[in-house]
């Protein structure tokens, strides 16, 4: 069944949506969840494996305290409540990436509740609603051999590697997301982005999504205009880039929209989104409600981290992202654009660190956002993997500062720098780069430009001070833009009117 997509625009004008977001955070602890095997990624299959993580008869779990310290510190800074006792459950289903053939997670008893998450979008603040954040483990990994997609279909057979069975993995489910309107997908964006700043900020996981250590499950349904009866909505599966969470999100928006105006209703089911194409395609139904018979989980004991643990953990806790903006705002005498910009370049983290190496703020930001992140958008790379260090930029500014750089040749300094020429000192000595500002050697260089522009150099006689641009531009290319231009301005007029 192929459905007429709906353009955004004009569907938003018929329907509302509603999203939810659930995130599963692999926790960057040494040891898995209920063992002690590593967590390691990239390790070749199955080398991190022990009777625990494998299932075997007769083993038994024990949990993990730098995981449940991890998710306490992220529930705490979703403004969660930390409930004082609560169990884990075990969740039945057969998966071959599974080896228990359970999963241990927690059901009706999750360990914070209740929280929330602000967001910004086009200076607008939505309030994200957290429902729960409960502890779990992850499953391993299957891989399917000899098609040509890597999926099931048409593989030969499969092979599954159990290294990731028994991470640590923090789920995150917010409560229903409305009155965004056609915001809808940039929310569900800021969300994701707002939420992976703040998890990195702690220091309890990479969050890298590229290799899932985070991942979102995004769910969307669309109710009519005006309307308050909610939608059947779709959940699109392990959205690993913040990208395709918008964009699975408005896609699911012009998808449902088609299938509600062809008077057909949208099917309860998990779905895929591909990025080649921006699309989502079908995945499984989950119009029966699975019945995993979920029970307290008979091998651990329950949780019930004490108060003053609790406390600690948020008294001890890092700054976090908004308060981090709201301080450089206000230091950097930024506007909300400017600072939004530094935020989506990346930037925020190394501009604050060439600060603190004693740069200008206005020189920091200046380099990192104009200079490098133009050069890291030629190359392709983020600005973090730019071969040039923050310590690089307080140089260059300095030299800039105490006038024997300008801009242009400072250019040329980063130009060497991340060609490996050196430190930005090497390589204004291997390319000879300094301003001219020795009166002698500019007083020879203007009398050049002068004898060879008569015309200019008259109006100049006559008063036409502005003329002196012309001249000005004809010493900085006799230079190779070494001369001190204000000064070889002064030299000019002093020469001619003098
Ligand atoms: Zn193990």
């Amino acid at each position: 069944m192929t459905t007429t997509l709906v353009p955004y625009d004009e569907a938003l004008t018929r329907y509302e949506p509603v999203l939810g977001i659930e995130t599963h955070i692999e926790l960057g602890t040494k040891s898995k969840m209920f063992c002690g095997c590593s967590t390691e990624f990239g390790a070749p299959p199955n080398t991190q494996v022990c009777p625990v993580c494998l299932g075997l008869p007769g083993s038994l779990p024990v949990t993990n305290q730098a995981a449940i310290e991890g998710i306490i510190k992220i529930g705490l800074a979703l403004n969660c409540s930390i409930v004082e006792w609560c169990r884990f459950a075990r969740k039945n289903y057969f998966y071959p990436d599974m080896p228990k053939n359970f999963q241990i997670s927690q059901y009706d008893e999750p360990l914070c509740v209740d929280g929330h998450l602000d967001v910004e979008v086009d200076g607008e603040t939505y309030r994200i609603e957290i429902e729960r954040v409960h502890m779990e483990e992850d499953t391993g990994k299957s891989l399917h051999v000899g098609g040509a997609t890597g999926r099931i279909q048409g593989a030969d057979h499969s092979l599954v590697d159990y290294n990731r069975a028994g991470i640590p993995l923090v789920e995150i489910v917010t409560k229903p997301i409305v009155a965004t309107g056609d915001k809808a997908p940039l929310v569900a964006r800021a969300y994701a982005t707002e939420l992976r700043e703040l998890v990195r900020a702690l220091g309890v996981s990479d969050v890298r999504m590229e290799q899932g250590s985070m991942r979102c499950d995004v769910n969307v349904s669309l109710m009519p205009a005006g309307s308050s009866v909610w939608g059947t909505r779709s959940e699109t599966k392990n959205v690993n880039s913040l990208r395709s969470v918008e964009r699975s999100v408005r896609h699911e928006i012009e998808r449902q929209a088609g299938v509600l105006d062809a008077g057909e209703r949208v099917i309860q089911e998990t779905r895929h989104f591909h990025e080649d194409t921006g699309t989502t395609t079908s995945g499984r139904s989950k119009e029966e409600a699975q019945d995993y018979r979920y029970f307290p989980e008979p091998d651990l004991v329950p949780m019930a981290p004490p108060r003053e643990w609790v406390d600690e953990l948020l008294t001890d806790r890092p700054e976090l992202p908004a308060a981090r903006r709201a301080r450089v705002r206000a230091e950097w005498s930024l506007s909300d654009k400017e600072l939004q910009d530094i935020v989506n370049a990346g930037a925020l983290d190394l501009i604050e660190e060439t600060v603190r190496a004693g740069a200008e703020a206005s020189a920091a930001r200046k380099w990192w956002m104009n200079e490098l992140s133009r050069r890291a958008t030629e190359q392709g790379v983020e600005l973090t993997e730019l071969p040039v260090t923050p310590a690089d930029v307080v140089r260059v500014s300095a030299l800039v500062a105490e006038g024997a750089l300008n801009d242009k040749l400072a250019r040329q300094v980063f130009d060497g720098v991340l060609a490996g020429e050196g430190t930005p000192d090497e390589v204004v000595e291997k390319r000879g780069l300094k301003i001219v500002s020795d009166e002698g050697e500019l007083s020879t260089v203007i009398d050049e430009v002068i004898a060879g522009n008569p015309d200019i150099a008259e109006k100049i006689r006559g008063g036409k001070v502005a003329a002196a641009g012309a001249l000005v531009g004809a010493v900085m290319k006799a230079t190779r833009g070494q001369a001190d231009a204000g000064r070889a301005r002064e030299l000019i007029i002093q020469k001619l009117t003098g």
